[in-house]
């Protein structure tokens, strides 16, 4: 009988990205009853918290808050993080399969889908990811520049995402003056010219993404008009808004409402778009000027939804950048399987599978589990259903053949002997503090290290 999950033989698991997803899988088997477990949790990054950190919006603070959480998991002396080790580059599959009984890929989605539209690629066209991370602060997009000098921006698609990039374009820049935000990003918004956001939604006001809770955000920024033609926010027969939830309803009510209120008297402008599908990206001297829209109709789906089929009706709006806020995508790691149509790891109840056979060890959560869907709380019975997986397999024997390399020591030698400068969750602790320090020195909660060689060297400072 195996022995592994016990005192005398340990269970030893990596997780592969510090988001949402990976705490709540470490959380899930450190709360294992009768299971003795060592978890090593990985980040490319040497900071922890993924999107808590890098994608949630700056003046959405009470949403951070969830990181108290995480803290608490990473005080467990059976975990360790590695920060600063990426996958593919540092580690490779086979030096994690030699280790560990089980692996868990908590990688989200780094990318993001496109729109398959002419003029996608001219100058001043961009991914809400790249935008978001920029105001952000995240290593990967801090040196990316925004024209702001601009007075119309486009922003494609309505889901949360979205809301998120359009309010932060819209607002008062001084209501984010005592948040997170990277600096360079706040004096960026704080020139910035731009006068009205376009929100294109390609559906209606009944099937938004957007949640009541951010939609409703709009109509009390100050300076701001949230307009929306009524027309437009009328719920057509195959919208079925007479099945639709509650929230779907309270989002129609809304915009329906607002609808009423027409142009409004303060300076910037939201204007909120339905059934509208930009077919093409118009450029000046290979920079985006306009969006061309092909107006839509709603049909039956075939599956008791909406879709949209164009009506061949078009219009142009202005628009100097455009950011498409279409959804995110996995970016695929080599050795780890990867569909490339749904852009995400294949699996079965939370096991890797490869052509519908399952890897033994090789497990996925969250995003990278089951797309990008859901709020940060939805990743936590997602988490604890895979673990649940791993249990299993643990109790029927089904680990990886081969003998591993069972110790704790193993992982650290292997970093060490590559150069690979590991930040521990101690030393996250210091950045933290750091950041904070730097950041009540301006009056901000926080001001990020946006450059990870910047993070290493205040650390060789303080060590
Ligand atoms: P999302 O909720 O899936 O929204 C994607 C939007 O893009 C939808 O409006 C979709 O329209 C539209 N779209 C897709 N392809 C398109 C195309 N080719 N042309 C035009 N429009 C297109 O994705 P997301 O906004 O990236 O958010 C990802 C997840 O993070 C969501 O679960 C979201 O709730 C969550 N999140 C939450 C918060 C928060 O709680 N504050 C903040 C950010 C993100 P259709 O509906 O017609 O497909």
């Amino acid at each position: 009988m195996s022995t592994v999950g016990t005192p005398a033989r340990p269970l030893y698991v990596a997780i592969i990205g510090a988001g949402p997803s990976g705490f709540y899988a470490a959380e899930a088997l450190l709360k294992a009853p009768g299971l003795t477990v060592r978890v090593d949790l990985y980040d490319r990054l040497p900071t922890p918290f993924g999107l808590v950190r890098g994608g949630v919006a700056p003046d959405h603070q009470k949403i951070k808050s969830v990181t108290a959480v995480y803290d608490k998991v990473a005080m467990d002396p059976r975990l360790r993080f590695f920060g600063g080790v990426r996958l593919g580059r540092d580690v490779e599959i086979a030096d994690l399969r030699a280790r560990y009984d089980q692996i868990v890929y908590a990688v989200g989605c780094e990318s993001d889908r496109r729109m398959a539209i002419p003029g996608e690629e001219l100058a001043g066209s961009f991914s809400a990811t790249e935008f978001v991370g920029w105001y952000n602060g995240h290593p990967d997009h801090r040196h990316r520049t925004f024209d702001l000098s601009c007075e119309n921006v486009a922003v494609v698609g309505i889901g949360n995402v979205a809301m998120d990039v359009t309010r932060l374009l819209a607002c008062d820049p001084e209501r984010l003056a005592k948040t997170d935000i990277a600096e360079y990003a706040l004096e960026a918004l704080r020139k910035s010219k731009v006068k009205t956001v376009w929100l294109l939604g390609r559906r209606g006001p009944a099937e938004a993404a957007y949640s009541p809770a951010e939609i409703e955000e709009f109509g009390r920024l100050e300076g701001c008009d949230l307009v929306i033609k009524p027309e437009e926010s009328v719920v057509g027969p195959v919208s079925r808004l007479d099945a639709a939830d509650a929230n779907d309803k309270k989002k129609v009510a809304y915009v329906q409402q607002q609808a009423l209120k027409g142009e409004g008297t303060q300076g910037r402008k939201i204007r909120l778009r339905y059934c509208v599908s930009p077919v093409e990206l118009v450029g000046e001297g290979g920079k985006v000027n306009a969006v061309r829209l092909e107006r839509n109709k709603l049909v039956d789906d075939g599956k008791g939804g909406a879709r949209c089929a164009g009506l061949g009706e078009f219009e142009t709006i202005p628009a100097g950048l455009v950011l498409r806020s279409v959804g995110y995508r996995g970016i695929p790691i080599p050795g780890v399987a990867f569909d490339e149509k749904s852009g995400h790891i294949p699996h079965a109840e939370g096991r890797v599978s490869v052509a519908g056979d399952p890897l033994p060890g090789e497990y996925v959560v969250g995003w990278a589990k089951r797309g990008p869907s859901g709020l940060i709380g939805t990743n936590r019975a997602d988490s604890v259903l895979t673990v649940q997986s791993m249990l299993a397999d643990l109790k029927d024997g089904k680990l990886p053949a081969g003998p591993i390399d069972a110790s704790p020591e193993s992982a650290e030698k292997l970093l060490s002997s590559r150069g690979v400068a590991v930040v521990s969750y101690a030393q996250w602790k210091k950045i933290d503090e750091l950041e904070r320090a730097h950041g009540a020195e301006h009056g901000k909660i926080r001001e990020k290290f946006t450059k990870i060689e910047d993070m290493v060297a205040a650390l060789s400072v303080t060590a």
